[in-house]
């Protein structure tokens, strides 16, 4: 028993997650919750939402139901932490002491990156991405019907910076391609998907496999910049390449996957990385096997706000849970960290409206199958089953701090 005072920044998958299993682990722990929001998103839904399979609302669930019992609930959002003081303070100027502090605040989607863009442009016409909200998803599906009716040249988008979910760009792709097909609309399209990365795909197969289902589908790679600027009123494109040469193109159908960086909050308080290849994001700087802070051991990390460069999926979330709670627990009653997260990430890759393929890696970025009698990397219907009729309560189950992998 302890009466340790545990606050979780953050009440998404990973805050919730770990919350539910912090509190099982610890009787008599007090243990926070701050989350600003009422509504609980399932974004992993979101892709099947622009696919026209899942409404908003099935995607949306209130919070409420998902804090655990015997947790307290702070409706505010962090404004500072103070690790020096152990103290966080919120938006509304309350403060909160803690001996341990969980960071789970997620991931910042920086639109605003790219010159002539804001977050609210999302869902103008011709402007799309299913990464603003559950909505702008719909929005995403109800704009490709329209494109479909028209024609014209439709782009998709990837920046420079890591991202959560990583094939959901190329899911995005897929599915608007695919609803075009079916409604015997493509002959009129065009396709284009932008990268300025060498590989389509970190793990080399389904780098493969995605190139060659592009080629077969006629959906035009180009390789030669990020995303840059946008002219919404002349619908223009500006693509940046790595040697600085900038390419202006016209759309009729864009879809935006912006830059995405740690909540300024995380670096401002001294806890980001500072040097190598993710120092840019300010992403918390935690060991990336232990999940414990790399300066401050009563810190730790979970979900998309560490310095990972891969696994910012829900399904990493699962494997978090299994690591990182028992970690402080074990921090807590004075023992080193005896759990390592081995960089479990996960996507069932929609390549159609019907299909899928079950990609799963580590850090090695070799495929670690949950179903090894099977080669889940080739696309069939049974994955894309198992995304719309399995992974959804698996995930709510998962909030609670159950099925952690
Ligand atoms: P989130 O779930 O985003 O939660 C962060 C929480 O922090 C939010 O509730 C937010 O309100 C809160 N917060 C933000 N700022 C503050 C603040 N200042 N103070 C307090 N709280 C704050 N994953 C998969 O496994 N498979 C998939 O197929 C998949 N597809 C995806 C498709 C899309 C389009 C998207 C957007 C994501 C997808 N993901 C997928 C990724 C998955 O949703 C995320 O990796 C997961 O939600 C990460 O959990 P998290 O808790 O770190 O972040």
């Amino acid at each position: 028993s302890t009466r340790a005072r545990i606050v979780v920044l953050g009440g998404g998958a990973a805050g919730l997650t770990m919350a539910a299993r912090l509190r099982a682990l610890l009787d008599g722990a007090r243990i926070t919750v701050v989350e600003p929001s009422e509504i609980h998103d399932y974004q992993p839904g979101w892709t099947l939402v622009a696919a026209g399979v899942y409404s908003v609302g099935e995607v949306q669930r209130r919070n409420e139901r998902y804090i655990p019992r015997g947790v307290d609930w702070v409706r505010s959002a962090v404004a500072a932490i103070d690790p020096e003081s152990q103290r966080v303070e919120t938006v509304d100027g309350d403060h909160l002491d803690y001996d341990f502090l969980v960071v789970a605040t997620g991931l910042h989607l920086d639109f605003e990156a790219i010159d002539g863009l804001r977050r609210e442009d999302i869902g103008r016409p011709g402007l799309t991405s299913i990464y603003a909200s559950a909505e702008a998803a719909r929005d995403a599906y109800e704009q490709v019907r329209t494109f479909g009716e028209r024609g014209g040249v439709a782009r998709f988008t990837i920046p420079g910076t890591p991202i959560k979910c990583a094939g959901a760009p190329i899911k995005a792709t897929f599915i608007a391609e695919s609803l075009l097909q079916s409604a015997g609309q493509r002959g009129d399209a065009e396709f284009h998907y932008h990268t300025g990365a060498d590989r389509l795909f970190s793990v080399a197969r389904f780098d493969t496999m995605v190139r060659d289902l592009y080629a077969e589908r006629d959906i035009a790679v180009n390789e030669d910049g990020f995303l840059a600027a946008v002219d919404i009123d002349a619908r223009q494109a500006t693509f940046r390449g790595t040697n600085g040469n900038e390419e202006t193109v016209d759309y009729d159908y864009l879809h935006v996957t912006p830059p995405m960086r740690a909540h300024g909050f995380v670096r401002e308080a001294g806890l980001a990385v500072e040097d190598g290849a993710l120092a840019d994001g300010g992403w918390l700087a935690v060991d990336d096997r232990t999940l414990q802070h790399t300066r401050y051991p009563n810190i730790f990390g979970a979900g998309d706000v560490v310095a990972t460069a891969i696994g910012k999926t829900a399904s990493t979330v699962r494997s978090h849970g299994a690591v990182m709670p028992d970690n402080l627990v074990d921090v807590l009653q004075d023992r080193e960290p005896s759990r390592e997260f081995d960089g479990y990430t996960s996507c069932p890759l929609i390549t159609e409206v019907g299909k899928a393929a079950l990609v799963e890696f580590d850090y090695s970025l070799q495929e670690v199958p949950t179903f090894g009698f099977i080669d889940q990397g080739e696309p069939s219907w049974m994955w894309w089953r198992l995304k719309v009729h399995m992974i959804k309560p698996l995930y709510f189950n998962m909030l609670r701090g159950r099925y952690l992998r």
